[in-house]
C-alpha cells in the first residue's frame, strides 16, 4: 500500500531493526519503546486495523501470536511475562494505519486499563 510507513518498512524502504521475518509476517523494534522490549509484529498483508479483518486472515491472525511466543522466547521473557497490546481506531489510539502488535516486556508492566 502506497504511503504505509510499515509497508515501506516490509519492502526495505524504510530501515527498521528486524527481529523475525517470514513469508507473512514481520518484526521489528519500536523506534519510540514504552519498555525495555517493545516490538512491533505485523502481517506482511497491509491491513488496515483489526476492523478490516477478513475470515481469511484469521489463520494469519493466530500465526502472529505464535510468533510473538517464539519472539518472546528469544528475548527471555516468555516466562516472566509480557503484554500485547492493538490500538484500534481513534478512540483506541491507533497512529499506524496497519495493523500491529506492540509486545511490550522487560520491566513489570504495572499500569493496567484492564
Ligand atoms: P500505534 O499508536 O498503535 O499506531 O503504534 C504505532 C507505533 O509505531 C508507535 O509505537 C511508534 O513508535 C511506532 N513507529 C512509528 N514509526 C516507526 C518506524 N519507522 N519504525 C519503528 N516503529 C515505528
Ligand atoms: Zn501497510
Amino acid at each position: 500500500m502506497e504511503n504505509c510507513i510499515f509497508c515501506k518498512i516490509i519492502k526495505g524502504e524504510i530501515p527498521s531493526t528486524k527481529v523475525y521475518e517470514d513469508d507473512e509476517i514481520l518484526a521489528f523494534k519500536d523506534i519510540q519503546p514504552a519498555a525495555p522490549i517493545h516490538i512491533l509484529v505485523i502481517p506482511k498483508k497491509h491491513i488496515p486495523s483489526l476492523v478490516q479483518l477478513e475470515k481469511e486472515d484469521e489463520i494469519l491472525v493466530g500465526k502472529i501470536y505464535t510468533v510473538i511466543n517464539k519472539i518472546a522466547e528469544e528475548q527471555g521473557v516468555l516466562n516472566k511475562g509480557y503484554r500485547v497490546i492493538v490500538n484500534c481506531g481513534k478512540d483506541g489510539g491507533q497512529e499506524v494505519g496497519h495493523l500491529h502488535f506492540h509486545l511490550l516486556a522487560g520491566k513489570s508492566l504495572g499500569e493496567k486499563i484492564v
